[in-house]
């Protein structure tokens, strides 16, 4: 029985993809050599391929699938500057001055990316606005509040609204408040990765599509690189699969142990009329919450649509019961919104480490970045390029995500456990309202 709230044309394709090309690659050389092999194509790898190629380095990127299948393209498109663990959080962990280097660099990573747009003139819908953290309850506004001067210094400039003034950023009246902040940014993921891959192609990469990297081997100095296709050597190898890290080659696993798959969906409603847009949205730019898991609301690319990313409850379900819970989330707490149809849901993954930020690293001489925590257009690019000036040798300093991926304190990080860790998580979230 087809839910109600859906258009008669929903699909479970994401809304990024919709009517675009498939990623045309230039055929790659024959050499079975190459200097340095990617293993991923998405945003992590893309941009360190981009990076080398551009210092006429040899680059080959081993994409599984194709450009546009993996989780760049089934991101929600917030281009955020604050990492998902608080900077308390990271204080505790490593101290005030790694956690303040991280907060500050991830500002660098959001500029990068947004450099990056401009200079190679990607047409991805960049749009830098204002974000709304609206407070789900009393407590979580007061924690915006006490946290507010250590937001300004790390965020930039951030404004603590009451909840009799937040109607000028949100259609509801359901949330306690919550913090404004300037310099937020959306873009449409699918473009942005489409225009980093013909960029590092243009700048001499090779890209194989539908290429699975299956099994990685040291052979001296050098790397066998196996894959369906046949075997490669490499001198360096970056591991850029994020999530799919479990199911990537053997030798990788003891680095999936330190991550957690977090299942995410997205959906798109059917366009709306500009007023509507502006109703819901006053702030016209995202608005999340103050959950761990967050739930979040934006204007699409070309500001007609809603784009809504977040929990979709526990029980497995279809998609179409996954849009209903996503979308009934809002529908319930911005009343105009009730009526407008879903015409998108779409499924992904990404992985989350113990200390809720990214890392780049070396695991018995292969680089990797892994673990995004959802922060991944921003961060995985910006370590994608870091990882490829430290293949060089001309990183100047050392990132503050540099560190190697911590183990998980708690048996439920295993993946076959995984449920247990998100309902923990959603939890805390009820508990510590
Ligand atoms: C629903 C949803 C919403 C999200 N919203 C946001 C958001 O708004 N903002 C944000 O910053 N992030 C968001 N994210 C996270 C973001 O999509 C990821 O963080 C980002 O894509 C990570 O980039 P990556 O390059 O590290 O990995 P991926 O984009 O996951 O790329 C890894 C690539 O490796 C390939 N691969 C896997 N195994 C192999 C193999 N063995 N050999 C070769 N290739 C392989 C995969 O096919 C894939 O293309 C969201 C994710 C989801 C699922």
């Amino acid at each position: 029985m087809r839910n109600d709230i859906l258009s008669a044309d929903f699909t479970t394709q994401p809304y990024w993809t919709d009517g675009l090309a498939p990623f045309a690659e230039i055929p790659p050389p024959s050499a079975r050599h190459v200097e340095v092999a990617v293993i991923g194509g998405g945003f992590a790898g893309l941009s360190a391929a981009l990076t080398l190629a551009r210092a006429g380095r040899g680059v080959t990127v081993f994409e599984a699938t194709t450009i546009g299948s993996g989780a760049a393209a089934r991101a929600a498109g917030s281009l955020g500057h604050v990492p998902k663990a608080s900077l308390s959080e990271l204080e505790a962990l490593y101290g005030r001055s790694a956690a303040l280097a991280a907060y500050t660099e991830a500002r660098e990573a959001k500029e990068f990316v947004a450099d990056l747009i401009r200079e190679y003139q990607i047409a991805c819908g960049l749009k830098v606005v204002n974000r709304f953290i609206a407070a789900h309850s009393p407590r979580a506004f007061e924690r915006q509040r006490k946290s507010l001067p250590s937001l300004q210094a790390t965020m930039g400039a951030v404004e603590l609204v009451s909840r009799e003034h937040q109607r000028d950023q949100v259609g509801s009246d359901a949330f306690f408040g919550g913090i404004r902040i300037a310099g937020a940014a959306t873009l449409q993921p699918a473009l942005l990765q489409r225009g980093i891959a013909t960029a590092a192609q243009a700048a001499g990469a090779s890209i194989r599509q539908n290429t699975p990297v299956t099994d990685v081997r040291q052979n001296g100095a050098r790397f066998e690189i196996e894959t369906p296709g046949g075997s490669f050597s490499a001198d360096h190898v970056l591991l850029a699969i994020n999530a799919e890290v479990r199911f990537g080659p053997r030798r990788f696993r003891d680095l999936a142990r330190r991550l957690v798959v977090i299942p995410a969906y997205g959906l798109a409603t059917e366009e709306v009329e500009p007023e509507m847009m502006s109703r819901v949205l006053p702030i016209g730019g995202p608005v999340s919450d103050t959950y761990k898991i967050i739930n979040y609301i934006a204007p699409s690319d070309n500001g007609r649509r809603f784009i809504i990313s977040g929990r979709a409850g526990r029980s497995e379900g279809g998609l179409e019961q996954k849009a209903e819970r996503m979308f009934g989330y809002f529908a319930e707490r911005f009343p105009d919104l009730r009526g407008i149809k879903v015409s998108h849901c779409w499924a992904g993954r990404f992985a989350v480490t113990s200390d809720w930020v990214p890392h780049m690293g070396l695991d018995e001489g292969v680089h990797y970045v892994l673990g995004c925590c959802g922060t991944g257009i921003p961060m995985s690019t910006w370590l994608g390029h870091r990882v490829a000036l430290k293949i060089m040798k001309q990183d100047d300093k050392n990132s503050a995500f540099d560190r190697p991926l911590p183990a998980m304190s708690f048996t439920a990080a295993r993946n076959a456990l995984l449920p247990l860790m998100v309902r923990a998580y959603a939890l805390r979230d009820r508990l510590f309202r």
